[in-house]
């Protein structure tokens, strides 16, 4: 039987997904089982932050795993804590992390730190947590609510927890904070919502009239932290101190992995929050080589490069068919080329496919790109100049 014939019977219909049969990888290069070669644009929506099949990477699973791969949060685990003190030393926050397996799950740990931190400073008072529209905090039922998209409150998964509502932007959240407020939530470039970076001014001036309420600013980074848009965090860019972050997507390099992150340490206590599998040794280990890995290529300037090139690359692919697109947004190497008819943004994607470049979408009409941060200046010509063959052949079409 097909892939696809074999997936449409024993997986469940969750995703609108291109049967494509991916066999091979290397850096921001796929093969698929006809040796049919893909530029990755997308690296797993920001997951694989160093490219498919990293030799360090490979070689320190290989080395963990023909050891200990995991023994349970009953016992301090050595890769967990050394994992842990690089992300605060490289954060430059003063902060202690709990470890999980996704985003939304770290999410979660996030919510219930501030529901606890109401708990326990306001006696319950305040529980309630403010998003963004746009937003997106995962799939979970409370992050789902959480998420600011009317459309992911289907009332097919109703009922939904109390205590989560959302502003369409940063002013209107100053009018809907009240005495039940216990934290505002938001990404700070929204990553499914369209590429939108908030204004740094605009972000600042919140988190001073937070800070100055004791209301807990939660930023989620499950998709900009771990230099995605250029420094450790995008927290750090935007020269905000949050009280919490969550980061998960980019840290693992391809092995699942979730953090919550806090400087308010003594919220949680034994009970209060845990996770069978999150921190253990096989992810830690991995998350701590691709820290040590990105940091070096921040430091030797060769991911400013790499950056610099593709948006360059991506300025010129949106300059040459400005009749598709407007202004490119975005920040470092998580970006979007916004389209003026968002009906083809369906249709770009597949041709970008079929031409041998992977693209992804976000939002309505945001054509996202989210490459490997060490993407070769050759994969990037040869996707930009697939994706050029694309778009002239969508018109061409007509
Ligand atoms: C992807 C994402 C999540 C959800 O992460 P999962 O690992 O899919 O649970 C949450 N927040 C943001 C900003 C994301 O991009």
């Amino acid at each position: 039987m097909s892939l696809e014939k074999l997936d449409r019977k024993y997986i469940l219909n969750t995703y609108d997904k291109k049967y494509v049969n991916f066999i091979k990888g290397k850096n921001s290069t796929l093969y698929d089982e006809t040796m049919k070669e893909y530029i990755d644009f997308g690296s797993g929506i920001g997951v694989v932050s160093l490219g498919h099949g990293n030799k360090d990477i490979t070689e320190i699973i290989h080395k963990q795993v023909e050891n200990i791969t995991h023994i349970s949060n009953l016992f301090s685990i050595e890769p967990q804590v050394k994992l842990a003190e690089k992300i605060v030393e490289l954060s430059g926050y003063n902060m202690s992390c709990f470890f999980a397996n996704s985003g939304a799950e770290a999410n979660e740990g996030a919510i219930k730190i501030a529901r606890k931190y109401g708990q326990k400073n306001y006696n319950g008072r305040r529980f309630k947590v403010l998003t963004l529209e746009n937003s997106f905090h995962g799939r979970t039922i409370a992050t789902a609510k959480a998420t600011g998209q009317k459309k992911v409150h289907k009332k097919d998964f109703a009922p939904y927890p109390d205590g989560f509502s959302f502003d369409s932007n940063i002013d209107k959240i100053y009018s809907s904070i009240d005495e039940e407020t216990v934290a505002v939530m938001m990404e700070l470039v929204q990553g499914e919502g369209g590429i939108y970076p908030f204004e740094i001014e605009e972000v600042q001036k919140l988190a001073k009239y937070l800070k100055q309420r004791n209301i807990l600013l939660i930023i989620d980074e499950v998709q900009t932290g771990v230099y995605r848009t250029g420094d450790f965090l995008a927290s750090n860019y935007y020269e905000i101190e949050p009280d919490i972050i969550t980061i998960a997507k980019g840290l693992g390099g391809g092995i699942s992995i979730g953090v919550v992150m806090t400087k308010h340490k003594d919220i949680f206590q034994p009970g209060d929050h845990g996770s069978t599998f999150g921190g253990n040794y096989l992810s830690c280990t991995v998350g701590l080589k691709v820290c040590e890995l990105l940091e070096e290529h921040k430091k030797s300037g060769s991911l400013n490069q790499i950056r610099d090139y593709f948006s360059y690359s991506l300025l010129k692919i949106s300059m040459d068919h400005d009749d598709i697109f407007n202004q490119m947004v975005g920040l470092g190497l998580m970006k979007g080329l916004p389209l003026k008819d968002k009906f083809l943004l369906p249709k770009i994607i597949n041709v970008a496919l079929e031409e041998g470049v992977i693209v992804l979408r976000s939002g309505r009409n945001i054509l996202r790109f989210l490459p490997p941060l060490t993407i070769s200046r050759e994969e990037i010509s040869e996707g930009f100049k697939r994706l050029d063959k694309a778009l002239k052949r969508i018109k061409n079409e007509g």
